[in-house]
């Protein structure tokens, strides 16, 4: 692996505090916090001892700041014809200690998002979001699937993007304009030795023995080929029995972006707002149309339809999966529908498992 010195700077450990507090009076910094029951949510911080660096993905990934829950999109007034002012609700932050699934979360959103016609309450938003990514150098937990989507490595998408590689500094990846203004600003930063890189390339092939094969037993390449033979699967129907239709797999999913929109007159009738809020393929009315008819009444049928559209529809149309395999679903699913068993059944079912796939050479 090359690497270009230049872009590349060290902070110590030791100034990670100054860093933040710094930054923080500067513009709003959101990151990785600790809270009960060993969960993680992205929350406003002012100190560097808030931050939870070790952490596994947050109860909801950073797009809650990209894509708000609710989102105003526009006023009304039709006391004097028919006049509508578009809205859009934004703030500049800093996102830090964003991990590399959940930066593969947003990429998925600005493709997205900047299809035609183009989002701009979105386009407008992200653009005054700086990321700061954080390595995470273990595997997480049991859910996580980031090595079979090729997630589990930096794959661009922020501004600056940390690496702890030793007990007293962190390596920075300086990535964009912005993430340059930030260590300027900082002056707490020094440029990286050739010493430092080579710690990092260390690690990175360390970190190799750690994500040695794919979580599920099958090889990355051949994951299309699975979701064209499995519309039909039997498996479907068992997670159509056990689902219980809550929508809370796609809610934390850190590339699921479906809304509906309403209108909310006020109490005059005459004014009021229309927003945004998010929804779910998993609610039966997701698919109902004019006259009642609903495309995916079964519950197995909206299983299936969440899980091509992860690996197979964004496939098509992007080239790229849209499960970061940062295991939400699964960690969240109160009816312990797991993600990686249900691509193992699938994998069972079809003759293609493979125990070595995705192996990776060590030595
Ligand atoms: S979280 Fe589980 S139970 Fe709820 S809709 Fe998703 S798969 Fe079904
Ligand atoms: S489908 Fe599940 S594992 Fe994949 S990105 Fe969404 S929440 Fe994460």
């Amino acid at each position: 692996m090359l690497h270009n010195l230049e872009q590349y700077v060290v902070l110590a450990k030791s100034d990670f505090d100054h860093f933040i507090v710094a930054l923080a009076r500067e513009q709003k910094v959101f990151a990785p916090v600790a809270k009960d029951f060993g969960q993680f949510s992205f929350e406003q911080v002012t100190e560097g001892r808030q931050v939870a660096l070790k952490y596994i993905p947050t109860i909801l990934p950073p797009k809650k700041y990209f894509m708000p829950q609710y989102e105003t999109l526009a006023t009304f007034d039709t006391s004097t014809g028919q006049n509508m002012e578009p809205v859009v609700e934004y703030e500049k932050m800093v996102l830090l200690g964003v991990h590399t699934c959940d930066l593969a979360g947003i990429q998925c959103l600005n493709m997205v998002f900047n299809e035609r016609p183009k989002d701009l309450n979105y386009l407008i938003r992200k653009n005054k979001i700086t990321i700061i990514g954080y390595e995470c150098n273990d595997y997480c937990d049991k859910y996580a699937s980031c090595r079979l989507v090729h997630n589990h490595t930096p794959n661009g998408g922020y501004d600056l993007f940390f690496t702890d590689i030793s007990t007293d500094k962190f390596i920075v990846h300086v990535n964009t304009l912005a993430g340059e203004e930030i260590i300027e600003k900082a002056n707490v930063f020094e440029p990286a030795s050739e010493a430092d890189l080579k710690a990092l390339e260390k690690l990175r092939t360390e970190k190799r023995a750690i994500f040695a094969k794919n979580e599920v037993p099958i090889e990355h390449e051949r994951i299309s080929e699975l979701f064209d033979k499995a519309y039909s699967s039997k498996v479907w129907e068992e997670l159509a029995e056990k689902c219980l239709a809550c929508g809370n797999c796609t809610n934390v999913c850190p590339s699921c972006y479906c809304f509906d929109v309403i209108d909310e007159p006020n109490l005059d009738l005459k004014t009021g707002k229309r927003y945004r809020k998010w929804d779910s393929c998993q609610n039966e009315t997701f698919a109902k149309v004019a006259g009642g008819e609903s495309f995916r009444e079964e519950r197995g049928a909206r299983q299936r339809h969440r899980y091509y559209r992860k690996f197979k529809y964004p496939l098509d149309k992007f080239s790229r999966f849209f499960c970061t395999g940062c295991g939400r679903c699964s960690r969240t699913c109160m009816a312990g529908i797991n993600l990686k068993e249900t691509l193992s059944k699938l994998i069972d079912e079809q003759g293609m498992k493979n125990p070595n796939a995705g192996e990776v050479k060590l030595g």
